[in-house]
Order: structure tokens, then C-alpha cells, then sequence
């Protein structure tokens, strides 16, 4: 099902390989749902359709189709958290962790009241894009929602390179969620918001043997996001900056610039 002709979107050995899947909608079941931390709930899916399930890159997304209260259907982007071609289930599972921030949206609505033989469907992924090559050092930095993206980076670079990661949360327990661990692996809660991510940021040296990722809410993340490129001058092929919702927005499409005075992205 992998169309593997790479594009890449950068040049030498630190180019971000594209690998583009053939575009399929899966209807699953869940047969699990465990609450990983306070506040993240994983529901794992299962189902034949699952067959060929491909994702290669630490940002992938599904999208995933969920009711809403008009009955249309509506569709958030979540990360496939971990994939497994055969699991406790007998077939293929997938792993998606939601953040339960409230009943106010269709996800997190539906994640609050998911329990085995709920139906859901999914779209995707349309494509990955690899984890890059070359950097002797990777500062990451996420809040709940990127939390299972930050664990696919650390799994991706772990044991070719040092991991600096902040994960933003005014709640201890989020570090309950399990990510990869290495020699060269350091993971810190922070504060969530801005200042708190350019307190962190303003400690390291992000030397040209850095690659920087960040993804969280897209508004804190604008100061961050000119802190690296406008302020430090850092080359937009080893950065990048996500915004994955927006305060009082609601199915914020992430496509859209994160900093509409600076659209380049
Ligand atoms: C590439 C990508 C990958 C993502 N992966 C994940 C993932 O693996 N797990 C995950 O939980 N989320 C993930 N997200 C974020 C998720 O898509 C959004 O949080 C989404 O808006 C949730 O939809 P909803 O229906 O719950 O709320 P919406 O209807 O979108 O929003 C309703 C209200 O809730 C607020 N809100 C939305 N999300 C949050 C939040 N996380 N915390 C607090 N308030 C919020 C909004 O500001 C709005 O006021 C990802 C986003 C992107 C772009």
C-alpha cells in the first residue's frame, strides 16, 4: 500500500524523507480503553481493516470521523500512537491516546465515553515524513495533545542521537505517560505556556547539530516559533513548530500558519 517514491524537502544527509501511503478510511472497534495519566485515555482499535496499516514519521496523523451533536460528522487529527500487527486481540491494533480536556468537543466527548465495542472510523495516514538524519541532539517540546508525537520522536532518534525533551503540563502525573527512555534521553515537565517554553528554550545551545520540534496550543507556541527562527536565526529546515489546537477554537486546522505575521512554514 506504500507508494515509497521519496520527495524530499530538504537537501544532504539531514533530508526529511516523504514516504506517501495510499489514502484509506478503516471503520474499527475498540477493544480497550485504559487511562494512561489524569488526563490522557488510550483507546486502542482493532479490526480487519486494519490490514496494511502503515505509519512511518513521529507526526503522522489519522484523522479520525467522530459524531456531533447536528449529526454530521466531524474529523479531529490524532497520532497513531503505537501500531501493532498482532495484538492481545488475535489481529492488528491501534493505539490512539486522547487528551480529555472536557466534554465541549466531539473527541474528547467521545473518548470520555469509549469502552469496548465502540465503533470508529478513521482516515490515513496520507503520508509520513521521516524523522531526519544527521543531528547529534533533538530538544523537543510538547503539551498533552503532541505527547504521543513527542514519544514517536524519542522512539525514531533515541539511539542515534541526544534527546532533550520538555513536555509542558501544570500536572506531575503526565510523566505517567510512558515514553521511550535511553542513555541519552532526558525527559522535564515544565509549566505550560509561553514563558515557560522560552525559559526552557533559553537554556540550551541549539547549535547546527540541532534539530528543534515543537507542537502543543498554537498560540503560546507563536513566541516560541519567532524565538527560534526571527530571534536565533535557526534555518527553517531544523525547526519545526506545530500548532496543534488553538484556546477557544475549535478543530483548528493545523495546515493554517501558526503566526499569520510570519505565514512561511
Ligand atoms: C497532527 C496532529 C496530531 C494530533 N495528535 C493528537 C493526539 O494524539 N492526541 C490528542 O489528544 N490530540 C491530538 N491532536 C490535537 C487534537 O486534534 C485537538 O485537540 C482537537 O481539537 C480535539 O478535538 P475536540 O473535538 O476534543 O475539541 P474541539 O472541538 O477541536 O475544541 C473544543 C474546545 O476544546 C478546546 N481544546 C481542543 N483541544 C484541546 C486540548 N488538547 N486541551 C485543552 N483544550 C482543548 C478548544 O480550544 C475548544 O475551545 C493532534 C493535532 C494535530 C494537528
Amino acid at each position: 500500500m506504500t507508494d515509497s517514491s521519496p520527495a524530499s524537502s530538504s537537501t544532504g544527509d539531514r533530508v526529511r524523507e516523504v514516504v506517501r501511503h495510499e489514502l484509506v478510511r478503516r471503520d474499527l472497534t475498540v477493544v480497550r480503553v485504559a487511562d494512561l495519566t489524569a488526563q490522557i485515555r488510550r483507546v486502542t482499535l482493532a479490526g480487519d481493516e486494519l490490514g496494511g496499516f502503515v505509519s512511518l514519521g513521529p507526526e503522522d496523523h489519522v484523522k479520525v470521523f467522530f459524531p456531533s451533536e447536528d449529526g454530521e460528522r466531524v474529523m479531529r487529527d490524532y497520532t497513531p500512537a503505537v501500531f501493532r500487527e498482532v495484538g492481545e486481540s488475535g489481529g492488528p491494533e491501534l493505539d490512539l491516546d486522547f487528551v480529555v480536556h472536557g466534554d465541549t468537543g466531539p473527541a474528547t466527548a467521545w473518548a470520555t465515553a469509549a469502552e469496548p465495542g465502540s465503533t470508529l472510523s478513521i482516515g490515513g495516514p496520507r503520508g509520513s515524513r521521516l524523522a531526519p538524519r544527521g543531528y547529534r541532539r533533538f530538544v523537543l517540546l510538547a503539551d498533552a495533545s503532541a505527547l504521543p508525537a513527542l514519544s514517536r520522536w524519542v522512539e525514531a532518534v533515541r539511539f542515534d542521537a541526544e534527546v532533550i525533551a520538555f513536555v509542558q503540563s501544570n500536572d506531575d502525573r503526565i510523566l505517567d505517560y510512558p515514553v521511550p527512555t535511553g542513555d541519552r534521553v532526558a525527559i522535564t515537565r515544565i509549566a505550560t505556556g509561553e514563558a515557560a517554553a522560552l525559559t526552557a528554550l533559553a537554556g540550551l545551545h541549539l547549535d547546527a547539530d540541532t534539530y528543534v520540534w515543537a507542537a502543543g496550543e498554537a498560540t503560546a507556541l507563536i513566541p516560541v516559533r519567532r524565538r527560534l527562527r526571527r530571534e536565533l536565526g535557526l534555518s527553517r529546515d531544523r525547526v519545526k513548530v506545530d500548532g496543534y489546537w488553538k484556546l477557544g477554537v475549535g478543530g483548528l486546522d493545523h495546515h493554517a500558519p501558526l503566526d499569520p505575521e510570519d505565514p512561511e512554514d
